[in-house]
């Protein structure tokens, strides 16, 4: 609900392995399919990854290496790109370039989808993009800088003129060594250096009382002064100027044909563009198959059968995410079945479904919402079996909220939610309400839930599933041909309420809401006057006349009265306070105190 990932469907079920795999995982969730066929191609490759487990493995070993190709793709088109995206470029297609012959090479017929994907992945079809890749590979040096500006990405060997460049400026030094070597040879003298600095570049150096030699013919025509200081003179020559010209125009160069030689590459893998775009989508879609079937195979979760009529048919149901998170903390998840049947052929169109409070009446609503999403993304679905005639939406109201920026208090967005649904629901549909009218006074809201029933199962005629706690509700199942209640129970066991997670035909007894309450750990005081309250009302229902805004006990509180029981008053009965000593009355205060 407030966009984090962290709890959500996406996060427990998300296996892939790559980011064009998460995002297109992602997109189909929040996406669910309405094209049989297209589901079922999408069933096609979960199952086959299913089967061929030991190969599933060896294609996500392989999908691990690969770079994301439509990101490095993207960013190289917007000109944003750099040499490390021409090596994911190279890698992704390489990567892809395996997983084609590993898929290929398997002697069963591949589905569909995966045959496509290999298609498009296939080195044999695609000549210019394997020709591209290993172009790419050669041209790259081992180490990438981030920038194309940085240089030094090209490999050495790939351009002749940028080697020529290169080893200028690589020998250099080398080169003026030589040059010093002869100077000192010719003049004699041994102390000449060839320097450089930022303001003359490169210079003779030598001792100030060698410098009048170098002013004297026959050297005078070879050396020309530059600058006198109090213990050095220094010179240049029409050759050393020469030579520095040439290394600095080197640097230039191979900067400049660098970034020429990376224009090139780009340019290439424009020319490639369509293509790499359907490599990019094909891995994506191996990475989806490939997780969606590893997450199937690890919590049993069963290829849906789509069928015509507008039915849900689940047996043993589980929710995915509460489940996970049950797991976590070593607890079990209680599997479920529902039958829905929008036609009311086969089974009630709308179910009414009461129970405890804590009892996983919400839980059961969503985990058929989530069921009828993953089954049209094209995913698993955690249960024993699962026949489904396809949604043509879902409609979901569940919990409180509100938007007072908007102007709209919490019942308000209730209202607004249930009016969508009654709106806009078809035979087609599946809807969940999780609560109706529980934002305004009992009999307000009763009738409200009670039409919204009614409407559903008479107007919109969509598959429906309605949780409350309004029990006069239940009876409404006697008098709308195709409405059924269920319920989830609960025991109550030595004063503690335990619930059982499990659906049973028929409306629940009541709501146990103040053990719950207890529960939660509201004060004793405040639990037992709620008990006595109930006890009024169960009694005598009239005796308000709404519930809960309005509601005012008629009587004042009774005086807190405790059980004859309980076990301070046992400790009380049992002393005498004339022979406490000082210690032992401390002593019981504080006993008194732990029973409370
Ligand atoms: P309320 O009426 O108070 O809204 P509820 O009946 O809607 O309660 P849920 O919120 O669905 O109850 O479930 C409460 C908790 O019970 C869940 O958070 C989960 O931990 C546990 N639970 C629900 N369903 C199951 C199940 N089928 N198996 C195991 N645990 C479950």
């Amino acid at each position: 609900m407030n966009g984090g990932r962290k709890g959500t469907l996406l996060a427990t079920i998300d296996r892939t392995l790559t980011a064009p795999g998460a995002r297109l995982f992602a997109d189909r969730l929040s996406r669910p399919e309405c094209a049989r066929e297209t589901i079922e191609a999408r069933y096609d490759a979960v199952s086959f990854f299913l089967q061929e487990s030991d190969l599933r493995s060896d294609v996500r070993a392989c999908l691990k290496a690969t770079p994301d190709l439509e990101r490095a793709r993207t960013r190289i088109r917007l000109e944003r790109g750099g040499p490390r995206d021409l090596r994911s470029i190279a890698v992704a297609i390489r990567e892809g370039a395996s997983l084609a012959s590993m898929l290929a090479a398997l002697q069963t017929g591949l589905p569909q989808l995966l045959a496509d994907a290999v298609s498009a992945l296939d080195p044999a079809r695609h000549e210019d993009l394997a020709q591209l890749a290993y172009d790419l590979e050669s041209a790259l040096a081992e180490d990438l800088p981030t920038l194309a500006r940085d240089g030094g990405f090209i490999a050495d060997g790939w351009d002749t003129a940028l080697d020529e460049s290169r080893s200028l400026r690589r020998d250099s030094r080398k080169i003026i060594a030589e040059l010093q070597a002869r100077y000192c040879d010719e003049t004699g003298i041994s102390a000449l250096k060839i320097k450089f600095n930022n303001v003359l570049g490169y210079f003779i150096d030598v001792p100030a009382r060698h410098g009048d030699a170098l002013l004297k013919p026959p050297h005078a025509e070879t050396f020309i002064h530059r600058q006198t200081l109090a213990s050095n003179m220094r010179f240049s020559t029409p050759e050393l100027s020469d030579l520095a010209g040439r290394i600095s125009r080197a640097e230039e160069a191979a900067q400049t044909r660098e970034i020429e030689l990376f224009r090139e590459l780009c340019l290439r893998i424009e020319g490639v563009n369509d293509a790499v775009s359907t490599a990019a989508h094909a891995l994506a879609e191996i990475d989806v198959a490939a997780a969606a079937a590893d997450w199937a195979d690890a919590n049993d979760a069963v290829r849906p059968v789509l069928a015509d009529e507008p039915v849900f048919e689940a047996e043993a149901l589980r929710h995915p995410v509460v489940e996970a998170a049950l797991k976590a903390t070593g607890e079990g998840f209680t599997a479920n079945n529902l039958s829905l049947d929008a036609s009311g052929a086969l089974a009630p169109r709308l179910a009414l479904v009461t129970g405890p409070n804590m009892a996983g009446k919400s839980t059961y609503l969503r985990q058929a919402c989530l069921a009828v999403i993953l089954a049209q993304a094209g995913l698993f679905v955690p249960a024993k079996s699962i026949r489904l005639g396809i949604a043509d939406r879902i409609f979901s109201r569940v919990g409180a909220s509100d938007d007072l920026s908007r102007g709209r208090s919490t019942f308000m967005v209730e209202m607004v939610e249930t009016a969508a649904i009654l709106n806009q629901a078809t035979e087609r549909s599946f809807v969940i309400l999780d609560e109706v009218g529980r934002g305004t006074s009992t009999y307000d809201g009763l009738a409200i839930a009670w039409s919204a029933v009614e409407h559903l199962h008479n107007t919109n005629k969509c598959r429906a599933l309605f949780a409350t706690h309004y029990h006069e509700l239940t009876g409404l199942a006697e008098d709308l041909a195709y409405a059924a209640n269920l319920s989830l129970r609960a025991k109550e066991w030595k004063d503690e309420l335990v619930f059982l997670h499990d659906i049973a035909s028929g409306p629940a007894d009541r709501s146990y809401g103040v053990q719950v309450a207890r529960l939660a750990g509201l004060p004793a005081r405040a639990v037992r006057r709620a008990e006595q309250v109930l006890k009024k009302l169960e009694a005598k229902p009239d005796a308000v006349d709404a519930l809960p805004l309005f509601a005012s006990v008629a009587e004042e509180p009774e005086a807190f009265a405790p059980a004859e029981d309980h076990p301070a008053l046992k400790l009380l009965d049992a002393v005498s306070p004339d022979d406490l000593t000082p210690r032992e009355a401390l002593d019981l205060l504080y006993r008194l105190k732990s029973e409370r």
